[in-house]
């Protein structure tokens, strides 16, 4: 199963991408992930990406796409993945098709969650990331399980707090780039039948099993 999922920030992406993990057993691919790697371990690709960003540039597509190609020829992806970061507008979703034909990898599906934009602004705003292992909760929607969790970097409780962009007052901004970039990539992936969209409000499980609903088309 080759998934895109497609949610506007605070969408509860992250989430179901996770639940996706778990239900069919395959990776999440993450460009903001491999990117932090590539760098880090200093391959050629994360010099190239660090030399972007000192200079202040966005991260060449093909820098990205180079990393997800070295991803898929990793063996946990044989089953397949989820797509997590990318593409975020029309000429990525093109070349990212490009690859994934070179490699005889094609999607299986692109699932858009919808949310309307005034849960998600009350969502974004109930989002905090934990400063020492970065991962993202929601105090609205999950503060049991969070206080019952441990940091894996500390043992500690994770330390909590909000992200500037995670603001009210950028949040109508990121909602609005989100949506020029990210509708004509919908109209891309509808045109190649390969567009499911689900309500993307509820109770986590509830979403979920909307998502398993659509994947078994
Ligand atoms: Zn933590």
């Amino acid at each position: 199963m080759r998934i895109v999922l497609l949610g506007a920030p605070g969408s509860g992406k992250g989430t179901q991408s996770q639940w996706l993990v778990g239900r069919f057993h395959i990776p999440q691919v993450s460009t903001g992930d491999l990117l932090r790697a590539a760098v880090a371990n200093g391959t050629a690709l994360g010099l190239k990406a660090k030399e972007a960003m000192a200079a202040g540039r966005l991260v060449d597509d093909q820098i990205v796409l180079g990393m997800i190609r070295e991803r898929l020829a990793e063996p946990d992806v044989g089953q397949g993945f989820i797509l997590d970061g990318f593409p975020r507008n029309l000429t990525q979703a093109r070349a990212l098709d490009q690859l994934l034909a070179q490699i005889g990898q094609p999607l299986d599906a692109v699932v858009q969650l919808n949310v309307d934009y005034g849960e998600l602004s009350q969502r974004i705003a109930g989002r905090r990331t934990c400063s020492d292992c970065g991962r993202v909760v929601n105090l609205l929607t999950a503060p049991q399980a969070l206080a019952a969790e441990r940091c894996p970097r500390t043992g500690q409780p994770h330390r909590l707090f909000q992200r500037p962009d995670d603001n009210q007052a950028t949040v109508a901004e990121r909602l609005r780039v989100y949506e020029a970039q990210t509708q004509p990539l919908v109209e891309y992936y509808r045109q190649q039948s390969l567009l499911r969209s689900i309500d993307a409000e509820g109770e986590v499980a509830e979403v979920s099993a909307r998502l398993e609903q659509v994947l078994a088309r």
